[in-house]
């Protein structure tokens, strides 16, 4: 008789993560050429990537044989400098989403409790479980984060606390005072992991890089990346500030070459292109107001949204989704996240802000 592989136990309650389809895999599917598809479902930038970073990897394509810095040495630099920190404060992933892989690797196991909201980013509880350690889910607030409730969840079990801010699925920011108050109170002995994923989206963010400067908070990890403001999804960098105590630990379970040559490169131009990320920001700000104007008057309830995105709630989500994917617009739907009646949509160009409205007036009858 087969016995079958002996099956890490732990991936038997791994969620599966649902990506926002490929505008090639739907063009496929609708038999529709690719050019007719617009993808506003997974908060990418809708300007493209910065044409410095572009350009930069053209110089870079004939290194490709070799291998690349393992340290990323000039980027962590140029970024360390940037934030007004050493490069010892600092570790880069392939994306963000290895970052909390590196987080599972050097505080998670059976037997710890890591504390996430309802509505988190889908990236904790896959690694929570990945590595056998159990999941506590606070209740959201008006769909948000209740940061006094997740700090008076805090009990001897806790390793982890995971909050993004602002929030993805639903774009919610928490307060300035709340911030501080969670990083105030928070036990020394668990780690608080602060997502800034869109933290330049925002006019006036809570600066925490103090904290890490002066190394007040030796339990702080605050988490970026270059997929959003900076264009570059499809290269996969993100990165963690910390204490360098924290940092040196993350080190040892990175990938020697987990940042390969193309992205170092890029990275590094985009890092200097500020009329990019200057016309990033204009355009999510004018499509956030184009949306929410063109909600309110469609009387469509939404999440006023401190991101790149905007949640909306339009009945069934599976149906509307579908509706929109078949006149060639890809939002996200929101059932994996406990979220049936609500879609996401990602701010786009005015072009395509307009296009996706237009298909969900059709899609909904109005
Ligand atoms: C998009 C996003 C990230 C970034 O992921 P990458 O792996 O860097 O592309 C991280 N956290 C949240 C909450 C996000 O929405």
């Amino acid at each position: 008789m087969s016995k079958g592989l002996p099956l890490n136990p732990a991936l038997a309650s791994v969620p599966v993560y649902q990506p926002g389809r490929p505008i090639e895999e739907v063009a496929r599917e609708l038999g529709l050429p690719a050019a007719e598809i617009i993808k506003l479902a997974s908060n990418e930038n809708p300007l493209g990537p910065s044409p410095a970073a572009l350009a930069a990897m053209q110089r870079v394509l004939p290194q490709l044989h070799l291998y690349p810095d393992g340290n990323a040495f000039y980027l962590k630099q140029t970024l360390a400098r940037k934030l007004e920190l050493v490069p010892e404060h600092l570790i880069f992933g392939n994306g963000s989403n290895e970052i909390i892989e590196f987080v599972g690797h050097a505080l998670l196991g059976p037997g710890a409790d890591v504390i996430v909201s309802q509505y988190c980013f889908a990236v904790y509880p896959i690694v929570t479980r990945l590595f056998g350690a159990n999941l506590v889910t606070v209740p959201a607030k008006n769909l948000g984060h209740d940061l006094p409730a997740m700090l008076g969840a805090i009990t001897p079990r806790t390793r982890v606390v995971f909050v993004a801010n602002p929030n993805n699925p639903t774009g919610t920011l928490a307060s300035r005072q709340e911030v501080l108050r969670l990083v105030e109170a928070f036990p020394d002995d668990v780690l608080l992991v602060l997502d800034e994923a869109y933290i330049d989206f925002l006019d006036d963010p809570v600066d925490l890089l103090p904290l890490i400067r002066s190394g007040t908070r030796k339990n702080l990890l605050l988490m970026r990346t270059f997929s959003k403001i900076h264009g570059l999804a499809g290269l996969r960098l993100g990165y963690g500030i910390a204490d360098p105590a924290l940092i040196a630990a993350f080190e040892k379970v990175r990938q020697p070459f987990n940042i390969n040559a193309l992205v170092q490169a890029a990275a590094l131009a985009a890092l200097d292109d500020a009329e990019h990320v200057a016309r990033t920001r204009a355009n999510n700000r004018a499509g956030l107001e184009f949306f929410s104007r063109a909600f309110r008057a469609l009387q469509v309830e939404h999440v006023p949204s401190a991101a790149n995105f905007v949640l909306l709630r339009v009945g069934d989500g599976q149906r509307v989704f579908e509706g929109l994917q078949r006149l060639g617009v890809i939002a996200r739907p929101m059932g994996g996240y406990q979220l049936p009646e609500w879609i996401r949509i990602s701010i786009g160009t005015p072009a395509e802000n307009e296009r996706c409205l237009q298909a969900l007036k059709r899609v909904l009858n109005r």
